[in-house]
């Protein structure tokens, strides 16, 4: 199988005094919306909207048609994007830029402190978002927190035999273990979709689900999620539960 495009790579953050030792080999694989930053408040609203523009635009809609496709191709691939560029030739990535192109700043909410707390957090930290790159960027800027990323997977990165494989693709969290080489059991999945945590799981990834209220499809699965090894309602959750020893699988992985 053809491996996937290289991701972003960043400058690698400096490693903070104290924080060596086992821990450190951990891998974080952070998703971004809904997880790193509150979507749901004010940006999910303007990518729909954003969205439904450019489908009027290129594919000769009404708005109540481009509305309709748009959630249609959601629930049947999980990205707009996918079903565009199935059905109609449009390419994902062209799509994703033009429906991404406004100015996030002023829209991300997300928890008090986050920089500070996720500097505190030991471990190599790796975006793996379904969103694409240049957004996922500016949202991590604006949170103050890019530079602590090795790399941003984006949605750009998951092609797979030229077809999109983005979460929750098995293959593509396959061939993604394969690049990090690293144990899968020193790879952690922090994400709001149950979903893509159970795809990590299949593979051996320890999961944390990132919960949030506003994230769709979790209500498809009832009751305990037996492929989720923690639950977390914000970030500084991870931290108070490594000092507790809230976080078993760390210390024992
Ligand atoms: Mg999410």
């Amino acid at each position: 199988m053809p491996p996937l495009r290289s991701p972003v790579a960043l400058p690698r953050p400096r490693t903070r005094a104290g924080l060596a030792g086992p821990q450190s080999d951990l891998v974080w694989l952070f998703d971004l919306d809904n997880t790193l930053h509150d979507c749901s408040r004010n940006i999910f609203g303007a990518i729909d909207s954003a969205m439904s523009d450019v489908m009027m635009q290129w594919l000769q809609l009404d708005r109540q048609n481009a509305d309709r496709l748009r959630k249609d191709y959601w629930r049947r691939y999980g990205a707009t994007a996918i079903g565009l560029e199935r059905h109609h030739g449009i390419r994902a990535s062209e799509f994703l830029e033009a429906s991404h192109d406004f100015d996030v700043a002023p829209l991300v909410h997300a928890e008090t402190g986050i920089a500070r707390k996720f500097a505190s957090l030991p471990g190599r930290k790796i975006l793996l978002t379904n969103a694409p790159q240049r957004y996922a960027r500016d949202v991590l800027k604006t949170l103050g927190i890019l530079h602590h990323f090795e790399a941003l997977w984006a949605i750009d990165h998951m092609r797979l035999q030229g077809r999109i494989r983005c979460k929750p693709s098995v293959a593509m969290l396959r061939q993604l273990l394969a690049r990090l080489r690293v144990p899968a059991h020193r790879v952690i999945l922090v994400d709001d979709t149950l979903a893509n945590l159970r795809s990590a799981r299949a593979v051996g990834i320890r999961t944390v689900l990132s919960h949030h209220p506003g994230t769709p499809h979790n209500a498809r699965h009832h009751g305990r999620s037996a492929y989720v090894d923690m639950r977390v309602n914000r970030i500084g959750h991870l931290l108070t539960a490594r000092r507790s020893n809230g976080l078993p699988f760390l210390a024992g992985a």
